[in-house]
């Protein structure tokens, strides 16, 4: 994880480090309120740079599903400054509103020509392992 943050050409902040460490703890995606019971103190514009600065740099992706605050989850080493790549789908439990990234084997093709599709969001929901029972 640490190395992380130097791979991605991010300055190294004892801060920065915690946001990190916290976001892998998790296994869900997260919203800010998660992040911030987590940090014993923080600013709330150091944080907010944070999250900006991990979302550019590739180390995060942000989850904007309907009806639901921003939630964050960490990428996978493909995406970049420039661009995310994911091949994955968000789950969300409709029982614990957890939202977890979910690989996928094959991802859809979208038949558009000559269209530029720049983000894809695809969202299934139901109940998680957990709550499954
Ligand atoms: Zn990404
Ligand atoms: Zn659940
Ligand atoms: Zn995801």
């Amino acid at each position: 994880m640490e190395n992380l943050l130097k791979r991605k050409k991010i300055s190294e902040t004892p801060f920065r480090k915690e946001v990190l460490a916290i976001f892998s703890k998790y296994n869900n995606a997260i919203p800010l309120s998660v992040i911030e019971d987590e940090l014993p103190e923080y600013n709330r514009i150091t944080l907010y740079r944070t999250i900006k600065i991990f979302k550019e740099k590739g180390i995060i992706h942000e989850i904007a599903l309907s009806g639901n605050e921003s939630n964050y989850a960490l990428c996978q080493d493909n995406c970049d400054t420039e661009t995310h790549h994911h091949q994955h789908i968000h789950f969300k439990c409709k029982n614990c509103n957890k939202i977890f990234c979910v690989e996928m084997d094959k991802f859809p093709t979208i038949k558009l020509p000559h269209y530029k599709i720049e983000q894809l969001e695809i969202q299934a929901t139901g109940l998680c392992e957990n709550c499954n029972i």
